[in-house]
C-alpha cells in the first residue's frame, strides 16, 4: 500500500522520482517504509485531475453526492479497526482512542453529507417588476489541504468532507509521518464512487508541495491544519493569490478551576485531557488555573492521576498513554521542563524520557509555574501540565486571554453567574463548562487570533467551500 501511496485521477501510483520519506515506529523508533514523495510532475497531474474532477463533481446534483458519500462513511466503519491500528503504529496513540479517531470519522462524512442537501440561496425581493432576484451559493473550485499527523484520519476527514459536501475537488497533503490511514480514508471514497480527480491525494515536501499548488491558478482554496508559523505563511501565500483559506492552528487552552468547583471531577477531566494523544492535541489543556483556596487538593489529585497513567506501546491492552510522535516533540519537551524548572516551577512528577527506545516521555506535572516560563506562552504540545494559582475568577480570566492564541478553553465552577462570564470573557473558539464538549461534527471547530479562522465542523463548515452569486433576470 505506501509502495504507491500517490492517488491521481482515480490510480493509485508511485511517484514519478526517486524521494522517499521514512515512515517511524514511534513505540520503537524503527522504520516502517519509505514513502515515495511527489516531484513537480506529479504535482501538475494532481492539478490536471483536480480540475476535471471538479468539473465532473459540481455538476452531480447534491443528492448523489450526498449519497455517496454517505457509502463512503459505511465504508469507514466497516474498515475502523484497520484504520485504527495503522494509526497506532504510525503515530503512537493508545489503541482505544485510535478506534474512538477511526469510528468519529464516518460522523463527519455523514454530517456533511447531510449538509451538502442543504446548501441553499436565497431569494431577494426585486425593485423592478417581473424581476427575479436570486442569491446562489457555489463552490469554489479544487481545493489543496494540508492536514497534520496528530489526528491522521480526522483531521483529514474535516477536509474533505467539507470539499466534497460544498462540489468542490481536492488535492490533499496528508502528513508523511502517518499515510495509511490517510490513504484508507481516500481508498474508502474511492471504493464508495467518488469520480477519479475529485479526491487526489499527495505526499511530498510538505513547503514544495503548498508553494506549488497555492500558486497554481487550478486551486482556489487552501485549507490547512498545523502550527501557527506554518499557518500563518500558508495564510500568506493564499492572500498573494487573492485565495481563500481555512486555517486551524495551535492553541494553549486555559483551564481554569474556580473556587466553588467540583474539584474532584475537574482533575480527573483534566488528566484525561492533559494526557490524550499524550497531549499532542490542538484544543489540550495546557496552563490549569486553579483558585488558591482548592489549589492544593486539586494539584494532589491532578498529580495522582498523572502518576497512575500506564505509558507504554499504543498496541498493548493496558496502555494509556503512547510515546510522542516524533523526536522533535521529545527535544521539546526536555526544553520547556528545563526552561520552567530555571523559571522557579517545581516539578511534581515526570519530567524525563522513558527509556532509549521509541519516543516516550514522561506524563509530566509542573506546578506553580511563572508566567514568564516558555511553557505559559509557547504551545507545549506534548504530555506536560503547567499549574497556577490565581485569586479570583477576574485574575483567571485576564491571565487566560493574556496569549495571542485563542482556539480552546475550558473553565470549571458550580455558579451559573460565573459560568455565564467565562462564556462571554473567555476569548476563544471553543469555551467548554464542566465537561468536554467540543469537536463533534455538528458543532462548530476552530480559533480565533492566531489560532487561526473558518470552522472545520458544523454547518459553518460549507462556508469556506461555497462562493456567493448573486443573479437578476426578467423575463425575456
Ligand atoms: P511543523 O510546524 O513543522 O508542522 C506542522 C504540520 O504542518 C505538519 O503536518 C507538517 O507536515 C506541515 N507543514 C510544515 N511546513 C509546511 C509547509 N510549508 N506547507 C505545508 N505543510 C507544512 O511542526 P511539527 O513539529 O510537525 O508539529 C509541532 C507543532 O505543530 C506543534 O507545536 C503544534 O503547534 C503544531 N501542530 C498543530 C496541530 C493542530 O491540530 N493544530 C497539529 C499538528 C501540529
Amino acid at each position: 500500500m505506501l509502495d504507491k501511496p500517490l492517488l491521481i485521477d482515480g490510480i493509485w501510483r508511485a511517484a514519478s522520482g526517486n524521494r522517499t520519506a521514512e515512515v517511524k515506529n514511534p513505540a520503537t523508533g524503527q522504520r516502517i517504509a519509505q514513502l515515495p514523495i511527489a516531484e513537480r510532475a506529479d504535482l501538475d497531474a494532481a492539478l490536471g485531475a483536480a480540475s476535471r474532477g471538479f468539473e465532473t463533481w459540481r455538476k452531480m446534483t447534491a443528492l448523489e453526492r450526498s449519497r455517496i458519500m454517505q457509502k463512503a462513511a459505511g465504508i469507514v466503519r466497516e474498515r475502523a479497526e484497520t484504520i485504527a491500528q495503522h494509526m497506532v503504529r504510525e503515530q503512537g496513540k493508545p489503541l482505544a482512542e485510535a478506534r474512538g479517531e477511526a469510528n468519529a470519522a464516518p460522523e463527519h462524512i455523514e454530517w456533511h453529507a447531510e449538509e451538502a442537501r442543504r446548501i441553499y440561496g436565497r431569494v431577494i425581493p426585486s425593485r423592478v417588476p417581473g424581476a427575479r432576484q436570486m442569491s446562489l451559493r457555489e463552490p469554489v473550485g479544487p481545493v489543496a489541504a494540508f492536514s497534520p499527523w496528530n489526528f491522521p484520519i480526522n483531521q483529514l476527514v474535516r477536509k474533505i468532507s467539507a470539499a466534497l459536501a460544498a462540489g468542490c475537488s481536492v488535492i490533499a497533503k496528508p502528513p508523511e509521518e502517518t499515510p495509511s490511514a490517510c490513504i484508507e480514508l481516500a481508498r474508502a471514497f474511492q471504493d464508495a464512487g467518488v469520480p477519479a480527480g475529485v479526491i487526489n491525494i499527495v505526499f511530498g515536501i510538505p513547503h514544495e508541495v503548498s508553494d506549488y499548488l497555492i500558486a497554481s491558478p487550478i486551486i482556489q482554496k487552501i485549507s490547512f491544519t498545523g502550527s501557527v508559523p506554518v499557518g500563518k505563511a500558508l495564510a500568506a501565500a493564499a492572500a498573494s493569490h487573492m485565495k481563500r483559506s481555512t486555517m486551524e492552528l495551535g492553541g494553549h487552552a486555559p483551564y481554569i478551576v474556580a473556587d466553588d468547583a467540583d474539584v474532584a471531577a475537574a482533575a480527573k477531566l483534566g488528566v484525561m485531557l492533559k494526557y490524550r494523544n499524550a497531549g499532542q492535541v490542538c484544543a489540550s489543556p495546557t496552563r490549569f488555573y486553579v483558585h488558591d483556596s482548592v489549589y492544593d487538593g486539586f494539584r494532589d489529585s491532578f498529580v495522582a492521576g498523572a502518576k497512575a497513567l500506564k505509558v507504554g506501546d499504543g498496541l498493548a491492552d493496558e496502555t494509556q498513554m503512547g510515546p510522542l510522535a516524533n523526536p522533535r516533540r521529545l527535544d521539546a519537551m526536555e526544553m520547556l521542563v528545563d526552561d520552567a524548572i530555571s523559571a522557579g516551577a517545581k516539578l511534581e512528577c515526570g519530567g524525563r524520557r522513558i527509556g532509549n527506545a521509541g519516543f516516550f516521555f514522561e506524563p509530566t506535572v509542573l506546578s506553580d509555574v511563572p508566567e514568564e516560563a516558555r511553557i505559559m506562552n509557547e504551545e507545549p504540545f506534548g504530555p506536560v501540565a503547567a499549574l497556577v494559582r490565581v485569586g479570583s475568577v477576574d485574575e483567571a480570566i485576564e491571565r487566560s486571554n493574556r496569549l495571542p492564541f485563542g482556539l480552546a478553553a475550558f473553565a470549571f465552577t458550580r455558579s451559573l453567574k460565573t459560568a455565564d462570564r467565562f462564556a462571554e470573557e473567555l476569548a476563544a473558539g471553543m469555551v467548554s463548562i464542566n465537561h468536554f464538549g467540543i469537536a463533534a461534527a455538528e458543532t462548530p471547530f476552530g480559533g480565533i487570533k492566531d489560532s487561526g479562522y473558518g470552522s472545520e465542523g458544523g454547518a459553518e463548515s460549507l462556508d469556506g467551500y461555497l462562493t456567493t452569486k448573486f443573479v437578476s433576470h426578467v423575463g425575456a
